[in-house]
């Protein structure tokens, strides 16, 4: 019988984990803090201590039931900081035989373990059974579509899970209930106090660490209050149901100049670890709904990010790699702007988002999406600068989740997998949406001028810019009709402004890596590949 070595990684802290399953007399089961995960690009700092004090919880409640855990800390004089190797060198100090990890959440990770799997120590690499879908199942769904939608996606699975509905039909006569989802902040009822978790001595351990090892990273610590343990994910999943849920369909897109949350449900790092598991979270939802406590609009549009989007952008992430990593269907070259580290740009809407990602490693979908992945977008930066970013700065940023929004979703870069257009929008979205533009010195109806807002000049100039490209899409057909009305004088005049602002845009002409040279990154996959022009 074999004596394996179980890799449990920090994304996978779950007890329901397959590799944890009937393990023979003798596994071992190790965690390893490793210092190349934390550095191959500058996590934020809150996101580093929260995986960091999660994992340590979790091997405690794996020795209370029983089992052989080895932990490697981040400061142990003989970890080697690197997951392959010390994960063999566990192996051999345990003389185990073999050693077993589920998919991790990155194709960098999934290539390095593969490439072990012949080796003298075999690697079994297992199937992770968390999600609603596997990457083979969604492999099988997209065989035969050239234009896969999200919305066809989720209709599967809806009908698979028989979540929010009745026999084949969905309960409410719809599927979707969007148009119900895009009220701005002004008629919205107070916003709840958010749940804290104060930090134990586990925890208050790991924050030291952190500040010791990673401080200079972007981001700031002192608010550190994510959930660490499956209990606190489960009580955050509690306090949502009963504060928030019922608004969150209503105010989803709104965005506010005080509050990052709103009425969002914080969840996505507990589910990305696995504290929490994607079913009891819609199912807990769709309880809500049928027990009358929540309207079937919010609950609707929250399992949609769950049951949908969650396991559409996995799907496409591991049947798409590697190269959808590669995707530059704008051929966009820009370095990313240097306000995205440093918060200091006039542009208010932008500047908060980066200031509430600095101070809590969270923004929401639409910050993410319609403030900064829209600057981005409409400046023309590069996708593997910006991904970079969104990968550091986000506590949930896990490579499969993340690539697919920042690369697809905001940039467009895999020529419409992710969504059939750009989505972009000017300097009147933000106000519609926000109260950011009564704090801002720009403002939001001018498109020329120096009081205009930068947005506006830039929208029409990224419609320019693409003209080849985009104006035959049917959904961009309306905005190209709206651009040819303007007449010539006007779109030179917005083109001056557009460049004006552009060339006096400081950005970075290389990455801000915050450890390791360019060779290490290199080696562990990543590579910037396109500078400022
Ligand atoms: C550029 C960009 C980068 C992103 N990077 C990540 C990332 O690294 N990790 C991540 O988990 N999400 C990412 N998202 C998706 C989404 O923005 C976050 O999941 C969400 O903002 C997390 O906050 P929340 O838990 O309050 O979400 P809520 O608004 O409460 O939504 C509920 C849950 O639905 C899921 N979800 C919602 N939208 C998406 C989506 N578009 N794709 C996948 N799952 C979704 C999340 O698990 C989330 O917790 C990104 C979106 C964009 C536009
Ligand atoms: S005026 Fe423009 S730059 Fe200023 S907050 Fe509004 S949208 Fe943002």
């Amino acid at each position: 019988m074999s004596k394996p070595l179980i890799l449990v990684l920090g994304d996978q802290l779950s007890h329901d984990l397959p590799s944890l399953q009937a393990l023979p007399d003798g596994a071992v089961i190790a965690l390893c803090e490793v210092a190349d995960e934390g550095r191959y690009v500058p996590h934020h700092p809150q996101k580093i201590a929260m995986m960091l004090a999660a994992m340590r919880h979790f091997a405690d409640e794996l020795r209370a039931r029983g089992l052989r855990v080895h932990y490697s800390a981040l400061d142990a004089p003989d970890n080697t900081q690197s997951l392959v190797s010390e994960a063999e060198r566990l192996a051999r100090h345990y003389g185990c035989d073999e050693i077993r990890v589920v998919r991790p959440g990155e194709w960098r990770l999934w290539e390095a373990f593969k490439a072990r799997e012949a080796g003298p120590l075999p690697w079994r690499l297992l199937e992770d059974s968390r999600f609603y879908t596997t990457p083979e199942a969604f492999a099988a769904w997209m065989r035969g579509r050239k234009q896969p939608r999200l919305e066809h996606f989720y209709r599967t699975q809806r009908r698979a899970s028989g979540l929010l509905m009745e026999a084949d039909t969905p309960l409410g006569g719809k599927w979707n209930y969007d148009a119900d989802n895009r009220h701005p902040l002004a008629d919205a009822p107070p916003l709840p106090a958010p749940l804290r978790h104060a930090p134990d001595a586990i925890t208050r351990d790991v924050l030291e660490l952190v500040a010791e090892h990673f401080g200079e990273h972007f981001g700031r610590l002192e608010d550190f209050d994510w959930p660490v343990t499956r209990a606190q994910a489960r009580a955050e999943l509690a306090d949502f149901l009963e504060t928030r849920l019922a608004h969150f369909g209503r105010y989803q897109d709104a965005i506010s100049d005080e509050a990052p949350r709103l009425f969002h449900s914080r969840l996505a790092a507990a589910l990305n670890l696995g504290l929490l598991s994607p079913r009891e979270t819609c199912e807990a939802a769709e309880r809500e709904y049928l027990e009358g406590r929540a309207p079937l609009n919010s609950v609707e549009g929250f399992i949609r990010q769950i049951l949908g989007w969650r396991e559409y952008v996995r799907g496409l992430y591991w049947t798409r790699m590697p190269d959808y990593k590669r995707g530059n269907h704008l051929e966009a070259s820009r370095g990313l702007p240097s306000c995205y580290w440093s918060g200091d740009t006039e542009l208010r809407c932008l500047r908060r988002a980066i200031e509430m990602t600095r101070d809590h490693a969270y923004a929401h979908h639409i910050q993410r999406l319609m403030v900064t992945g829209n600057f981005a977008l409409l400046c023309g930066v590069a996708p593997q600068a910006l991904c970079d970013w969104y990968l550091a700065v986000y506590a949930d940023a896990c490579e499969w989740v993340e690539l697919p929004n920042t690369l697809g979703m905001v940039l467009h870069a895999d020529g419409g997998l992710m969504g059939s257009k750009p989505y972009c929008a000017s300097g009147k979205y933000i106000d519609r949406m926000s109260d950011h533009c009564r704090h801002c010195r720009y403002d939001p109806k001018r498109v020329t001028g120096t009081h205009a807002c930068p947005l506006n000049a830039l929208y029409w100039h990224f419609l320019m810019r693409h003209r080849d490209r985009l104006a035959s899409n049917p959904r961009m057909r309306l905005i190209y009709a709206g651009l040819e009305r303007m007449g010539e004088a006007k779109r030179e005049a917005i083109r001056q402004q557009a460049e004006a602002f552009l060339e006096g845009l400081a950005c970075e002409t290389a990455p801000r890596w915050a450890g390791g040279d360019q060779a290490h990154q290199h080696a562990l996959g990543y590579r910037y590949r396109e500078s400022s022009p």
